[in-house]
C-alpha cells in the first residue's frame, strides 16, 4: 500500500465515522504566540478545548503538519540518528468536542490498526495513565488486545501536554514490538527502534496555567495523533521511516547528488538529516516563514545549516540543499498544494541561504589550509585542540568534520584540548546563565599555583580606557595557552549578566588575542593561546578592549536601565529585573509579569526608551560609593543579589538611577536606535524581552527589508503568472468562439451556382472578425463569405472571397463590403479577396445580412 492511501484510508476510515475531514494547519502558527511552530494536530482546536472557540462541528479528523524543533516537544538530535524521529512529520489525528470519549476513541483506533490495516494483535500495546481504570476498562471491553499488553505508566508517559500550559489530560498509547521478542513488555518506552509508538489518544480534561496548576475543563474533549510515516513503515514492512515511499525518492535524489550509496552507516545517517530538514525547511518555508536570526527564524537557519554541513560529509560542497525542493513537491505537492504553488520561491530563499553559509565555511576552510600549511611547515602531523576549537566557535565547524578534512591531509586533531576548551566553554555558559557575579576557574588551577604576592586586586580600567599598560603580578604556561594575571585591566570579566570583554595582549612586541578572561578570587586572568610566550613578573605588557565590540556591548548594557524603567512606567511597578544577558549583538531582559505583553504596550515600551535616548542624557557614574549612600539615592538594586560595602551606581538623569557593576555609554544618544525583537514567557510569572540597539537594530532594519524584498519579489512573479494565465485563458476563449466557423460551413447558400456563406458572429473586435474571415476562408475553399459583428455601437464587417473566384469572376471583396457598409451607414474596402468596413447602424445588421444576396448577384 503506498503512503499516499494509507493517509487517504485514515481519513476515509473517521469520515466513516462522522467525523468531518478538516485541513491541516500551517505550521507556522500565526495566532499563537507561545508557539514556534505547529506541534501536534490539536494546535488548531486549541480554542474550542479551553472554551475560548468553538467549531460547527463536533467530530474532526485531519492530517496536520508538525514541526519539532523547539520548546516541550524538541526532537532535532533524534533525527538521522534514529529511524523514527523528524523534525517534520504529519500526524494524523481524530478529535472529539465534547461528544464522544475514551470508549469510542479505543474501539476505533482498534478497529483501525487491526481490522482495515490488519496489524498483528500479537504485537501491539496499549499504555495507560497510572490511574486510569477507566481506558483500562475500555481497552478490555472493545477490543481484543491481550490484557497482559495494557500496561500502566506514569506522567512522563501518559499524560500529554503541548507546552508549559494549555490544555492537557491522561493519554492512551498504542506501541508495536517489531522484535523477535513481540511478547516482551519492557521494550515498551524504552527507547527502541524495535518496539516504537505510533498512536497517542489523548484524553483532554484539562488546563494548565502559568503557575503549573490543572484546572478542570467545562467538557472532556478526545484528542488523537499518530505518526504517518511511522505508520506507513509498519504498514511496508519496513524497519525506518526513510525506507518507506514517504522518504525513499529524496534520500535517492541525495544519494544521486552525491554519488554515494544509501549503505554505510555514518553516510545514512548524513543522509537521512538532509532528507529529513529539507521537508522542515520546505513546509516552514511555504507556510511564511523564512531563516533569520531570532526566534523561528533563527530555528530554520539552524536547521538549514545542519544539513548543509551534514552534505560536506557527503561532499556536497555547493549549494544543493534547494535542489531536493523539486524532489518533494513532485511527491507531497498534491496533497499539500501550498509547497507546489510557492515551489520557486522556497528554492529561492533556501539556495541563498546556502550560499551565504557557504561562505562563511569557506572562511573556515581557508584558515584550515593556513593551520595545515603552518604545520606542515613545523614538521606536525597533530593540529592543537585550539585550532579545532577555533574552527568550532568562530566558523561552525563541528569537530568530526574538521576531523574528516584533517584525515585527507594525513593529519589527526587534539580532541583531548578540543574537549577542553569546551568544557570551559560549557561552563562559561552555564555560569553566564546563572546570572550572578560568576568566577570560572580554569580547571584544576587556582591562585595558589600562580604564586603571587601581591594582596591587591586587579584593577579594572575600562570604565575610563580601552587600553593600558599592566603589571605582570603572575604567569604560568601549560600546553598551548598562557595564563597571565596583570595588576590591571581594561577587559570586563563577565559579571551581572555582561559577557567578557575581548581584546588583545602585546608581550614583548608580538599581539596575542585574550581569548578568555576569567575571575579567580581578586585576580583577573588573560587566557592567551600560543606557544613560548615567556614573561617574568612585573615584567610590562599592553592590553586593549576590542572597542567596537565593547561599545556594543555597553550601548546594550545602558539601553537595558532604560528598558527597566519603561517597563515599569508602562506594565507597573511590580516589574522586576530577573536575570539578563548583555552581549555586543543584542540584549535580554528577563522580568517578573503575569500576562504576555500586548502590541501596544511593546511600542510604548520602545517610544519611551527611544525618547529618553534622543534627549541626549549624559552618564552619571557613583563609582565606588558606600552601600548606604546608593540605598539613600534611591538606586534600584536587582532583588536577591549581595553587594559589597562599596558599590557602583548608573545614572541617567532622573530616568534611571541602578546598582551596577557594568559598562555604560557616556551618553544616552550614544545608544542610537532600541528595538525590541520578542517578549515571551520564559517561566511561570516571568517574562523574556530581545532588543537590539546601534548597529544591531541597523542589521535588523536590512534584515526586515531583504525580507519584504524577497516578498515583493514573489508578488511579482505571481503578477506575471496571472498576467500570462490571462492570456492564454483569452485564446483559449477565442479558440472556443471560432467553432462557430462549422456552423456557417453548414449554412451554405447557393447564388448563381456559388457557395455563399454569411453570419453574424460573436467577436469583440475587428482582430478577432478578422481572424473569423481568415478562418472562413481557409475551410471554404471555394466561394464568398460575408461576416458581420456587433461591437459596441458600430457593426463591423469583412468580406471574403476564395482565391479562384477573385480570378476566374474578378469578384472583389472590397467592393462588396462597400456596398453593404453603405447600407449601415459607413464605408470601407479593401483587397479583393479580404476586406473590412464598419458602419453606425447595428440595428440594420439583420437587413443587411438579407440584402447580401442582392450585393453578390450585382457583380456576377
Ligand atoms: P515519542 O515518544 O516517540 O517521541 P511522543 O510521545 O513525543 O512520541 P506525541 O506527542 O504523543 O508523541 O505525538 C503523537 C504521535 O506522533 C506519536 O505517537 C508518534 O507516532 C508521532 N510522532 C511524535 N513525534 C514524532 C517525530 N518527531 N517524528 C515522527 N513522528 C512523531
Ligand atoms: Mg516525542
Amino acid at each position: 500500500m503506498t503512503s499516499k492511501e494509507i493517509r487517504q484510508q485514515f481519513l476515509d476510515f473517521f469520515a466513516s465515522k462522522q467525523h468531518k475531514i478538516v485541513p491541516s494547519a500551517p505550521v507556522v502558527p500565526f495566532n499563537d504566540p507561545t508557539l514556534l511552530f505547529t506541534n501536534a494536530g490539536m494546535n488548531q482546536f486549541k480554542d474550542v478545548f479551553l472554551a475560548t472557540g468553538s467549531r460547527n462541528y463536533k467530530r474532526a479528523a485531519d492530517t496536520q503538519k508538525c514541526i519539532r524543533v523547539s520548546g516541550k516537544h524538541n526532537d532535532l538530535e533524534e533525527v538521522g540518528h534514529d529511524t523514527y524521529h523528524h523534525t517534520f512529520f504529519e500526524m494524523l489525528g481524530n478529535w472529539s468536542f465534547g461528544d464522544y470519549y475514551k470508549k469510542e476513541a479505543i474501539r476505533w483506533a482498534w478497529e483501525l490498526l487491526t481490522e482495515v490495516w490488519k496489524l498483528p494483535k500479537e504485537r501491539l500495546f496499549a499504555t495507560i495513565y497510572r490511574t486510569d481504570d477507566e481506558a483500562m476498562e475500555f481497552w478490555k471491553s472493545e477490543t481484543d488486545i491481550k490484557h497482559e499488553h495494557i500496561l500502566r505508566f506514569d506522567e512522563k508517559d501518559n499524560f500529554w501536554e503541548m507546552g508549559e500550559t494549555g490544555p492537557c489530560g491522561p493519554c492512551s498509547e498504542i506501541h508495536i514490538n517489531l522484535s523477535d521478542n513481540y511478547e516482551d513488555p519492557s521494550l515498551v518506552n524504552a527507547g527502541s527502534p524495535l518496539c516504537i509508538e505510533i498512536w497517542n489518544l489523548v484524553f483532554i480534561q484539562y488546563n494548565r496555567d502559568e503557575h503549573g496548576k490543572l484546572h478542570d475543563l467545562p467538557a472532556k474533549h478526545v484528542d488523537t495523533g499518530m505518526g504517518f510515516e511511522r505508520v506507513c513503515a509498519v504498514i511496508q514492512n519496513k524497519k525506518s521511516n526513510y525506507d518507506t515511499d514517504v522518504f525513499s525518492p529524496l534520500i535517492n535524489e541525495i544519494s544521486k547528488l552525491s554519488g554515494i550509496k544509501y549503505e554505510k552507516e555514518e553516510d545514512s545517517i548524513a543522509m537521512r538529516v538532509i532528507a529529513d530538514h529539507i521537508r522542515t525547511l520546505t513546509f516552514a518555508i511555504g507556510d511564511g516563514a523564512m531563516p533569520g536570526n531570532e526566534g523561528r527564524g533563527y530555528v530554520l537557519r539552524r536547521i538549514l545549516r545542519r544539513a548543509a554541513r551534514y552534505g560536506r560529509k557527503l561532499n556536497l560542497t555547493k549549494p544543493f540543499f534547494y535542489k531536493l525542493v523539486d524532489v518533494l513537491v513532485s511527491t507531497m505537492g498534491d496533497v499539500f498544494p501550498e509547497i507546489a504553488e510557492k515551489k520557486d520561491y522556497i528554492k529561492k530563499v533556501i539556495k541563498a541561504e546556502e550560499e551565504n553559509f557557504n561562505a562563511t565555511l569557506d572562511r573556515g576552510i581557508d584558515l584550515f589550509d593556513d593551520i595545515i600549511k603552518r604545520l606542515k611547515n613545523e614538521n606536525k602531523k597533530v593540529i592543537p585542540g585550539k585550532d579545532v576549537f577555533r574552527l568550532y566557535d568562530t566558523f561552525g565547524f563541528p569537530v568530526d568534520l574538521t576531523n574528516v578534512m584533517a584525515q585527507e591531509q594525513g593529519f589527526t586533531i587534539d580532541e583531548k584540548v578540543f574537549d577542553k576548551l569546551m568544557n570551559e566553554q560549557k561552563n562559561r555558559a552555564r555560569e553566564a546563565s546563572k546570572n550572578k557575579f560568576a568566577s570560572i576557574t580554569i580547571n584544576e588551577n587556582d591562585l595558589s599555583s600562580f604564586n603571587i604576592d601581591d594582596e591587591n586586586p586587579t584593577l579594572f580600567t575600562g570604565y575610563n580606557e580601552l587600553s593600558t599598560t599592566a603589571k605582570v603580578l603572575g604567569f604560568k604556561h601549560e600546553e598551548e595557552a598562557a595564563f597571565i594575571i596583570l595588576d590591571r585591566t581594561p577587559l570586563y570579566v563577565e559579571a551581572g549578566g555582561q559577557i567578557d570583554d575581548h581584546g588583545k595582549i602585546t608581550i614583548n612586541g608580538k599581539v596575542y588575542d585574550v581569548v578568555d578572561v576569567v575571575k579567580i578570587e581578586n585576580k583577573v586572568v588573560h587566557v592567551v593561546f600560543g606557544s613560548g610566550i615567556k614573561l617574568n613578573k612585573n615584567d610590562e605588557v599592553k592590553i586593549d578592549v576590542d572597542s567596537e565590540r565593547r561599545w556594543d556591548i555597553m550601548r546594550n548594557h545602558s539601553a537595558t536601565h532604560f528598558l527597566h524603567n519603561a517597563l515599569r512606567t508602562v506594565l507597573g511597578t511590580h516589574v522586576q529585573q530577573a536575570g539578563s544577558y548583555v552581549g555586543p549583538d543584542r540584549l535580554r531582559f528577563d522580568f517578573t509579569h503575569f500576562s504576555k505583553m500586548s502590541e501596544e504596550e511593546i511600542r510604548r515600551v520602545e517610544k519611551i526608551v527611544n525618547e529618553q535616548l534622543r534627549k541626549n542624557i549624559s552618564l552619571n557614574h557613583h563609582r565606588n560609593i558606600p552601600f548606604d549612600d546608593a540605598k539613600k539615592m534611591g538606586a534600584m538594586m536587582f532583588f536577591g543579589d549581595k553587594y559589597g560595602d562599596k558599590v557602583n551606581v548608573v545614572q541617567f538623569g532622573d530616568f534611571t538611577m541602578e546598582f551596577c557593576g557594568g559598562t555604560h555609554v557616556q551618553n544616552s544618544s550614544q545608544i542610537g536606535l532600541f528595538k525590541i525583537l520578542s517578549e515571551a514567557s520564559i517561566a511561570s510569572g516571568v517574562r523574556r524581552i530581545e532588543a537590539v540597539t546601534g548597529a544591531g537594530a541597523e542589521n535588523y532594519i536590512y534584515e526586515q527589508l531583504e525580507k519584504i524584498k524577497l516578498q515583493d519579489e514573489k508578488v511579482n512573479l505571481l503578477n506575471d503568472e496571472k498576467r500570462h494565465l490571462e492570456k492564454e485563458i483569452a485564446s483559449l476563449k477565442f479558440k472556443a468562439k471560432l467553432g462557430q466557423i462549422n456552423f456557417i460551413l453548414n449554412q451554405k447558400e447557393d447564388i448563381n451556382g456559388l457557395p455563399v456563406y454569411k453570419a453574424e458572429v460573436d467577436a469583440d473586435n475587428m482582430d478577432e472578425l478578422k481572424a473569423f474571415g481568415d478562418e472562413l476562408r481557409n475551410r471554404m475553399k471555394s466561394g464568398i463569405g460575408i461576416l458581420f459583428a456587433k461591437v459596441e455601437d458600430k457593426a463591423l464587417i469583412i468580406a471574403v472571397v476564395s482565391d479562384d473566384l477573385v480570378k476566374e469572376k474578378k469578384l472583389s471583396a472590397g467592393k462588396i463590403v462597400g456596398d453593404i457598409a453603405k447600407m449601415l451607414g459607413g464605408g470601407g474596402g479593401g483587397r479583393p479577396h479580404l476586406a473590412t468596413a464598419g458602419g453606425k447602424d447595428v440595428a440594420g445588421i439583420p437587413a443587411a445580412l438579407a440584402s447580401v444576396e442582392e450585393v453578390v448577384k450585382k457583380y456576377l
